[in-house]
């Protein structure tokens, strides 16, 4: 097979292996949720195609560190060798070391697939929702990194701490059933 086909190949395999969404829905969620009439109960949740990136989810979240976090759609990835999730523009060398990332705590994982793809992941333990990821990646790149409210860490507050000052206005309450808003979803 040529190379080419072949890296199709991998980068197919990799955008189709089930890891599209950073994190799965759960079951179980915290706290007193707020229901309608009919008594369907709703949670928030971030619309990506709102989030302007203002950080404020990594400090205003009545959770430490916040409930919101970033994910990463690997079926949108396009895999960059220079990646502006990972470097910041001022990076003074295009390699792993902590010198040269742009999250603050060493979140996202860097591994080479093969000349000249990359694969990017997000330590969801150790991210703290700053959005710089977010940011980068929806300036520069394909817009795969995305902010949402983990649904088992987030205590579901009748009014989201973060909502109140979300300048995106990009806080959303969605039915429980839905959990997540992936990136190309209807909101809600
Ligand atoms: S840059 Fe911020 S949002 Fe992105 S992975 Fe790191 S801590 Fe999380
Ligand atoms: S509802 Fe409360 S816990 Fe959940 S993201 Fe908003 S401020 Fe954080
Ligand atoms: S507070 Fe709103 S605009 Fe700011 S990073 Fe969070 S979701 Fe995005």
């Amino acid at each position: 097979m040529p190379d080419k086909e072949r890296s199709a190949d991998r980068r197919g395999f990799l955008r189709n292996s089930g890891r599209a969404l950073g994190f799965v829905a759960v079951g179980g969620v915290a706290g007193r949720l707020l229901s309608n009439a009919s008594g369907e109960k709703f949670v928030w949740q971030i619309n990506p195609a709102k989030c302007i990136q203002c950080g404020n989810c990594a400090t205003a979240c009545v959770v430490a560190p916040s409930a919101s976090r970033c994910t990463h759609d690997f079926t949108m990835c396009g895999y960059c060798r220079i990646c502006s999730c990972f470097f910041p523009p001022d990076a003074p060398k295009l390699n792993e070391g902590a010198e040269n990332q742009l999250c603050p705590v060493g979140a996202i994982k860097r591994s080479f697939v093969e000349e000249p793809y990359y694969e990017y992941s997000v330590d969801q333990e150790l991210c703290i929702g700053c959005a710089r990821c977010v940011k980068g990646c929806t300036a520069f790149g394909n817009g795969s990194m995305y902010m949402q409210v983990r649904r088992d860490l987030c205590v579901d507050c009748n009014e989201c701490a973060i909502s109140v000052v979300c300048e995106g206005k990009a806080f959303e309450l969605i039915p429980l059933s839905k959990q997540y808003l992936p990136k190309g979803a209807p909101s809600t």
